[in-house]
């Protein structure tokens, strides 16, 4: 009776009126399906996700906040934005939760219009050592607004220099500290970035876009305690839709609901919001939690193992659910590693090294995550072999798929995805 009820996800429909975007839709699914999925920022998000985000509530305008919109007929979906703030509330241990924001680079321009006026100080890791675009670069808004300045990483451990943090802190005197990145294998000391922060009275963000869903599932120490700002996305490790959240105390509460609506934002996506409020209960169970520690395991594997085939982990290794490869040593570089491992059926990205003698279009190096693997069920003894199928395609691969070795990594490829689907049929 509530299956019929339900309207929507009527594939047989849909292709029957649009035949093109139907293959796109499945032959999508046969490309995630058909390769191992290794992008440290991407995840398969569950079936109940999915009918979420394919949900009427999409149809629905409801600008404002629960009880207080700017549109009737809000009454249902004002439940489903409460799940989901009360959810996620729990989740993190927060005193506050907004859960509008569209996606993770929304959350963070919500971030700066709460705290910062054009023209203001930031201090944020830097993008070539692991920061992210929206943490103040020249491209983006956040760089074209603000007065950025960066730190980054050791030439040695290439792990945070918080030395240099806490010196460049008390020369600029930023309003706001940035930790949190997109390329970071090793944990964040929040502690002490919450010490640089109130050394000099500025606001301290965590931007956990990329290890919230380690932090939900408790595989990693959280930041809410030390942060007065929490944002992220809710697509990568966590496995919800693609949008973004963020937590903060009690203290900033109104303002970042006033900088997501109406400072940022239009009226919100009310069933993406459904599906943040799906995910988040399934963040909160015992498998979630199982799922989080396996990531994390899976992922310390694949970083050694791919050391002992001469492609290092920089920093040694990975304490989260990616670890970053140096290349040098065998001699390839980040585009030709992505272009063979893409043709062996192996997607993962280049990406830069901390300081990369290579232009960030080359790069020396390839970034590797766990999230999609482990949720395929994978463990210890299928990173080993993982690794091994991405050191063989690196070093003697090529970009044609139909080279011998492209062929012969892509079998094994086949092999291993057979046995772990992914949306197994
Ligand atoms: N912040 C960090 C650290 C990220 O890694 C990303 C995306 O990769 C974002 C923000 C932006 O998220 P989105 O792509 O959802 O806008």
């Amino acid at each position: 009776m509530r299956m019929t009820a339900f309207y929507g996800s009527d594939f047989d429909e849909l292709d029957a009126f649009d035949p093109e975007i139907a293959a796109v839709l499945l032959s999508e699914l046969e490309r995630i399906r058909g390769g191992l999925q290794l992008i440290a920022s991407e995840n398969l998000s569950s079936p109940r996700v999915l009918t979420a985000l394919g949900s009427t509530l999409s149809n629905k305008y409801a600008e404002g906040y629960p009880g207080r919109r700017y549109y009737g007929g809000c009454a249902e979906v004002d439940k489903a934005e409460n799940l989901a703030i009360e959810r996620c509330k729990a989740l993190f241990g927060a005193d506050h939760a907004n859960v509008q924001p569209h996606s993770g680079a929304s959350a963070n321009q919500a971030v700066y219009g709460a705290f910062l006026k054009p023209g203001e100080t930031l201090l944020a890791m830097s993008l070539p050592h692991g920061g992210h675009l929206t943490h103040g670069t020249k491209v983006s808004f956040s760089g074209k607004w603000f007065n950025a300045v960066h730190y980054g990483v050791h030439q040695e451990s290439e792990d945070i220099d918080y030395d240099q943090v806490e010196a460049l802190a008390r020369e600029h005197r930023p309003k706001v500290i940035v930790a949190g990145g997109s390329a970071i294998p090793r944990l964040i000391d929040f502690e002490r970035f919450r010490a640089i922060a109130d050394g000099i009275g500025a606001i301290f963000w965590v931007d956990a876009a990329h290890f919230i869903g380690l932090v939900a599932g408790k595989a990693i120490p959280s930041p809410v305690p030390y942060a007065d700002v929490v944002s992220f996305t809710t697509h990568k490790v966590l496995r919800g839709p693609r949008s973004g959240a963020i937590v903060c105390t009690e203290e900033h509460k109104a303002a970042i609901d006033k900088a997501v609506f109406p400072m940022m934002q239009g009226g919100p996506q009310m069933h993406t919001v459904a599906a943040k409020a799906v995910n988040f209960k399934e963040c909160a169970t015992p498998e979630y939690a199982d799922y989080a520690r396996r990531v994390v395991e899976n992922a310390a594997v694949l970083a050694t193992s791919l050391g002992e085939r001469g492609i290092r982990p920089t920093t040694g290794g990975t304490d989260t659910h990616l670890s970053l490869h140096d290349l040098q040593g065998v001699g390839v570089s980040g585009k030709d590693a992505e272009a063979r491992c893409d043709a062996a059926g192996i997607v993962l990205n280049k990406n830069a090294i901390p300081y990369d003698p290579a232009p960030p279009s080359v790069a020396s190096g390839i970034r590797v995550g766990s999230p999609c693997v482990t949720t395929q069920g994978m463990g210890a003894e299928q990173m080993r072999q993982i690794a091994e199928l991405i050191a063989t395609a690196i070093t003697r691969g090529d970009a044609d798929p139909e080279h011998a070795v492209s062929r012969e990594v892509r079998a094994q490829v086949t092999e291993l995805v057979t046995a772990f689907p992914a949306y197994p049929r």
